[in-house]
């Protein structure tokens, strides 16, 4: 690939790939769309890196190349020990979960983690499932750094200590590898031990959200949630606390809860919930990040700042 070139589009890269098998054994011995697939991920990233700030991408040795694409699959492909992969047969597996009827399996994503590989499908159902419709108690919630949920009820929840415990164990196991040789066994063996712990903590904090998420949905009818794009908000001054908060995963998780709870789900428009009094409705200015006290000078209402935007929020989720 010429230097003059520095992002080169996915179809010049689909070519040189083209070539490049020619002359690679190891790059044939792997199924071709699997290959395209990775060449449309690095394409995505360069787009994400021009156009939203993003950095730049990382080359992926074989610790940080953790999962990879097979967009299609054959027929009937699954059975109750044995998934067929195109270009790999049949490779036998532990169904964790069965698939629900009528649903199909349309793509396989494996991912490498410390305790395995793991198949995870996407399956498409070709029926509509109906959504639930707005009824029962209205909820708003406002997630923050602060707290990481507020609800409009009053209640005020905090990051777990036990992530936080964990998290700082993996900084120290960071820390600790650059006092290692590359390519030592030392290093090798700090790195798996890295892996199992990051894996630790994502499950954690997994199953903890799932927790939240079925507390809030256990006695409310509706969820109303701020419209926010987590990835830039994640991106700004506070990234290094909310990198690990996961905000974007745990309104996904709320969402599928809700779904399953029938409990109605709505995003609101987010702009000014912390100036508006959610009693009153008066224009109450704006509040710099250090005000952690809502009070109102027309109607006297005081409450913390969160509560009052997640009111804010419950408002606006049930006039819109
Ligand atoms: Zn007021």
């Amino acid at each position: 690939m010429s230097v003059e070139e520095p992002f080169p589009n996915y179809h010049k890269q689909a070519k040189y790939l083209t070539k490049a098998k020619k002359d690679s054994e190891f790059l044939r011995s792997a199924n071709a769309q699997v290959l395209q697939q990775t060449l449309r991920t690095l394409d995505r990233a360069w787009d994400d890196m021009k156009a939203r700030g993003f950095g730049i991408p990382r080359f992926k040795n074989k610790y940080r190349m953790r999962s990879f694409v097979f967009p299609q699959l054959g027929k009937n492909p699954i059975s109750k020990d044995a998934i067929k992969l195109p270009g790999l047969k049949s490779v036998k597996w532990r169904m964790s979960r069965s698939i629900p009827d009528n649903f199909v399996a349309k793509q396989a994503r494996i991912v490498r983690k410390a305790s395995g590989y793991f198949v995870m499908l996407l399956v498409k159902l070709d029926v509509n499932v109906p959504t639930p419709m707005p009824h029962g108690h209205p909820r708003g919630l406002d997630l923050g750094f602060d707290k990481f949920v507020s609800s409009s009820d009053g209640e005020e929840i905090k990051r777990p200590k036990f992530l936080k415990t964990l998290q700082r164990k993996l900084k120290l196991l960071q820390r600790r590898l650059r006092n290692k040789q590359k390519g030592s066994n030392n290093r090798h063996k700090l790195n798996q031990k890295i892996a199992r712990l990051y894996q630790r903590i994502s499950d954690t904090r997994k199953d903890w959200h799932f927790k939240l998420a079925h507390h809030l949905c256990s006695d409310a009818g509706m969820i109303f949630v701020e419209d926010i794009n987590f990835v830039t908000w994640q991106r700004g001054m506070l990234s290094k606390q909310s990198a690990d908060a996961g905000f974007g995963q745990f309104v996904n998780i709320l969402h599928w809860v809700c779904w399953k709870t029938d409990t109605y789900f709505a995003k609101v428009n987010k702009d000014g919930t912390s100036q508006t009094c959610p009693n009153c409705g008066a224009h109450t200015g704006k509040k710099s990040l250090d005000v952690r006290v809502h009070h109102c000078n027309e109607c006297g209402y005081t409450t913390t700042r969160d509560v009052a935007a997640a009111q804010e929020i419950r408002n606006r989720g049930v006039t819109r």
